[in-house]
């Protein structure tokens, strides 16, 4: 009976909805054979095979979506619902609360579909659920079960529909959340190696100076830049180099301490910022970086390859913009590599 959220203009909708189609398709499926007991044994043959028709659809839809024919698996699916709903309604009377399966089509509509097709099947529906709200006013049940089953059968319907809608909330809340993780990843990863991007580094930076103007502390800005990295690619190809890129940034990553930042800050330049650290623990820390990475041996097919690094360190000065400390620890950077590379070099003017 109950509705699953598939989108049938979009054949490619994410796994998870025809995952949760499935799993839908299963529960509204067990729901039927339950009922195909309780009619049994309430003495309703017409009811009990309505559910014996629904639980072949369930089972259809079911094999339609393993199959990928999506767009039957939905068609069967909301003409079971609409059916069932409208039968049981006039079968055994509004209070069996069978039109509340019909409310699950609403948010599966907006939630699949585009607004406007959306509004129309809402709409559509809507004439539907009220059409049959006004035409029980009129008529008598055609099947009447005594008041207590009624009363049964009322109760399971809202507790199945309480279930579902619960589900289905949760369902996607968790795909929601997924896919804001994934995004805001996207947004502040570089996707070659892993680390922060550029901007999400300028962010956390500002962030970190903030913090520094309030409570003012030690704050070393470390630029660094792999030694003649043009010749690897030259050499051993984009692919290779790309690898070496890799490595690096693991070791970096894995060489800084829990309240440091690291991010790649261009081609083959990274940034990190070591809050409450002053110049000579930052030259300390870069001296064993700048060691591990030439002794760093990175496999790469036939090749070994092996880089240098050379690094500009500079204090943060109070109130000074982000871009003048980077260019002091640029300006030292460059003063490395003009002294022959594989360096540490520290801006102290
Ligand atoms: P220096 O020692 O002066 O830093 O020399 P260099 O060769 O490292 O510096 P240069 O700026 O001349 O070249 C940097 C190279 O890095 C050029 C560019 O093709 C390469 N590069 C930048 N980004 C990537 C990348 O994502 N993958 C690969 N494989 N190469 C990259
Ligand atoms: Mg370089
Ligand atoms: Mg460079």
């Amino acid at each position: 009976m109950p509705v699953s959220p598939e989108n049938p203009h979009k054949q490619y909708a994410r796994p998870e909805f025809w995952q949760l189609s499935m799993r839908c398709c299963q529960l509204a499926g067990a729901v039927d054979v339950a009922f195909l007991f309780i009619f049994l044994m309430l003495g309703s043959p017409v009811l009990a095979w309505v559910n014996v028709i629904s639980v072949a659809m369930y089972v259809y839809a079911y094999r339609a979506f393993s199959q990928r024919r999506n767009r039957l698996a939905i068609l069967l699916i909301r003409t079971e619902v609409l059916v069932h709903a409208g039968l049981g309604t006039v079968l055994i009377g509004w209070e069996s609360g069978f039109h509340y399966f019909l409310l699950m089509f609403i948010p599966a509509l907006f939630v699949t579909m585009r607004p406007r097709g959306a509004w129309t099947l809402a709409a559509c529906l809507w004439a539907y659920y009220v059409g049959l709200d006004v035409l029980m006013w009129y008529i008598q049940p055609l099947q009447p079960i005594s008041s207590n089953a009624l009363l049964g059968v009322h109760v399971f319907n809202l507790t199945v529909v309480f279930c579902m809608f619960s589900y289905l909330a949760l369902f996607y809340v968790i795909t929601v959340t997924r896919a804001h993780k994934s995004l805001a990843r996207m947004a502040t990863t570089d996707s070659l190696t892993g680390l922060f991007n550029r901007r999400h580094m300028i962010a956390l930076t500002e962030k970190a100076l903030e913090r520094h103007h309030r409570c003012p502390s030690n704050l070393t800005l470390m630029l660094m830049d792999i030694d003649h990295f043009k010749h690897i690619n030259d050499q051993y190809g984009h692919d290779v180099g790309d690898r070496v890129l890799n490595a690096v940034s693991d070791l970096l990553d894995s060489s800084m301490r829990e309240q440091d930042y690291i991010g790649r800050w261009g081609g083959e330049e990274f940034l990190a910022i070591l809050p409450e650290t002053d110049l000579e623990q930052a030259a300390a820390i870069a001296e064993r970086i700048r060691k591990a990475i030439q002794a760093l041996v990175i496999d790469s097919d036939e090749h070994k390859v092996s880089v240098t690094l050379s690094i500009g360190i500079t204090q943060y000065r109070a109130q000074e913009a982000l871009s003048n400390a980077i260019a002091r620890a640029d300006r030292a950077l460059y003063e490395g590599k003009s002294a022959g590379r594989n360096r540490v070099e520290v801006a102290l003017a």
